[in-house]
């Protein structure tokens, strides 16, 4: 190469550079938090901990609407609540996004062991559940694979009963193995001729309160009356079937679908300060719908004062120090039967997903916040660092667990990076699903810690210069037929 054209391929090199630069403008650089960004993060973070708005909030929600069963009368009154709350608030702007689902309702529900101990139990349908009357014998099993490996046919005409007992743990893992007893037992309870379906509750406590929760039922499979029974209830069941006789049980259920249930996300807006970077937003919410056997405080209440509260506080600040890009908050639609808000939010901006800078749910109660991680790309580590470095004072480690929250789950699936924000879940499942899942559940200062660390997360996540690798998911590589 002569000197003649060494301009014209410095500049050919340069311009492709910059071409692709612009077409992925974060692989070319860094993420980092700006120092003014960190130390109005040290203030705001200081601020929240002496707020009590988050409080406030949740405890309005749980007084006010009380328990709100997606597509009930009370969930129509609580989208209503949440819009108005934002405008109390001092949100910019409160829009609402539709989500239909089919609507599941419980009007009663019984169940009594019938014959020479005779007695009641008590127990909950399960969410999806058909109504109906069945009495029969019970039979017990340890967990889901005895009752999946028994011989089809073999329960005909019974009522099948799992036994299984969720682990307590900090992380809540305990609930996996126990949450799949309630969504695969009853269509495994059908397929073995089973009329009926009890379970031992998926709870950790020992009060006399049994645990709702969604089940499903396998396409082709007829339905049966599916319910949890209280945990001292089920130890019960088990105690008059080691006396060695058939024992009969009758379950009386009223519930069951009826119709369509309309709802809505309601989201809440913080406008970003940049006039481009505005339109890129950080998600934080909580879902709105409960079951409706308690009033919904810790599942989720909590979840959608925390982030309300922290949107509302970052928006309070000094106009100087609003961060670039806009905070939307969202009160997700019916989490509970099926993750419907979520499904609906991530269809919507799927096709935008890089504008969805980081995305994050609190929906593990309000016990304190004690780990982060997020899925951003390698090229955030430091702004992840920077955030994580914020959220230390509040007693917040940085681990390789969690993922995203579920109704961000499915946006996160397109593509959005995501932060988790670790509660303690000790005590969670002593509550969830519950009629004690009320408000003297919550510990103020502990949701204060949420609120914070909310806040932080979602004000320095919205200033960094930069993403943290949201981008559309390669496309599928095509199935190729296995040998
Ligand atoms: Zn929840
Ligand atoms: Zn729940």
């Amino acid at each position: 190469m002569g000197l003649k054209s060494w301009f014209p391929a410095v500049l050919v090199v340069a311009v492709m550079t910059a071409k692709a630069w612009a077409a992925s403008p974060e692989a070319a650089r860094e993420t980092r938090i700006p120092d003014a960004a960190l130390a109005n993060a040290v203030q705001l973070r200081e601020r929240t901990l002496q707020d009590t708005t988050a409080w406030r909030v949740v405890e309005s929600l749980t007084t006010e609407i009380g328990p709100r069963l997606a597509g009930s009368e009370a969930d129509a009154r609580a989208v209503r609540w949440a819009e108005a709350q934002y405008r109390t608030l001092g949100y910019d702007k409160v829009w609402l996004q539709p989500v239909s689902f089919p609507k599941w309702v419980r009007r009663s529900e019984r169940a009594d062991v019938v014959g020479a101990y005779a007695q009641p139990l008590t127990l909950t349908a399960l969410g999806g559940s058909p109504g109906g009357t069945v009495e029969a014998e019970v039979v017990r099993f340890a967990d889901l694979a005895a009752l999946e490996a028994v011989p089809a046919g073999s329960l005909a005409g019974r009522i099948a009963f799992v036994d299984y007992t969720m682990q307590r743990a900090r992380d809540g893992n305990g609930y996996g193995p126990a949450s799949r007893i309630r969504s695969r037992g009853p269509s495994a309870a059908i397929r073995a001729g089973a009329i009926g379906f009890v379970m031992r509750s998926a709870g950790t406590e020992q009060h006399r309160f049994p645990h709702t929760g969604i089940t499903r039922f396998d396409d082709g499979l007829t339905p049966i009356p599916s319910a949890a029974l209280a945990l001292p209830d089920a130890e019960q069941l088990t105690r008059l079937l080691a006396l060695g006789k058939p024992l009969r049980i009758r379950i009386a259920l009223d519930c069951g679908w009826n119709g369509i249930g309309n709802s809505f996300n309601v989201i809440g807006e913080i406008t970003g300060s940049h006039r481009r970077l505005r339109e890129e937003v950080v998600v934080i919410g909580g879902h709105l719908d409960s079951w409706d056997l308690g009033t919904g405080a810790i599942d989720d209440g909590a979840g959608v004062a925390i982030t309300m509260a922290a949107g509302h506080l970052i928006g309070r600040l000094p106009k100087a120090q609003r961060p670039a890009r806009t905070l939307r908050v969202i009160a997700f639609a019916n989490e509970e039967q099926g993750l419907y808000g979520g499904k609906v939010y991530a269809a919507q901006f799927k096709a935008e997903v890089a504008k969805q800078q980081l995305v994050a749910e609190s929906d593990f109660g309000a016990g304190r916040i004690y780990g982060f991680n997020t899925g951003a790309a390698a090229h955030a580590k430091t702004a992840v660092a920077q955030i994580a470095e914020a959220l230390k004072p509040l007693g917040i480690e940085t681990m390789s667990k969690g993922g995203p929250g579920p109704d961000v789950g499915p946006i996160a699936a397109e593509g959005a990076a995501w932060a988790w924000l670790g509660q303690d879940g000790t005590d969670y499942f002593d509550y969830h699903h519950t009629p004690d899942d009320t408000l003297d559940k919550i510990d103020p200062a502990a949701l204060a810690q949420n609120t914070a660390a909310y806040a932080v997360f979602a004000y320095l996540a919205a200033s960094a210069d930069g993403g943290f690798g949201s981008a559309p998911k390669a496309p599928e590589p095509t199935a190729t037929a296995k040998p």
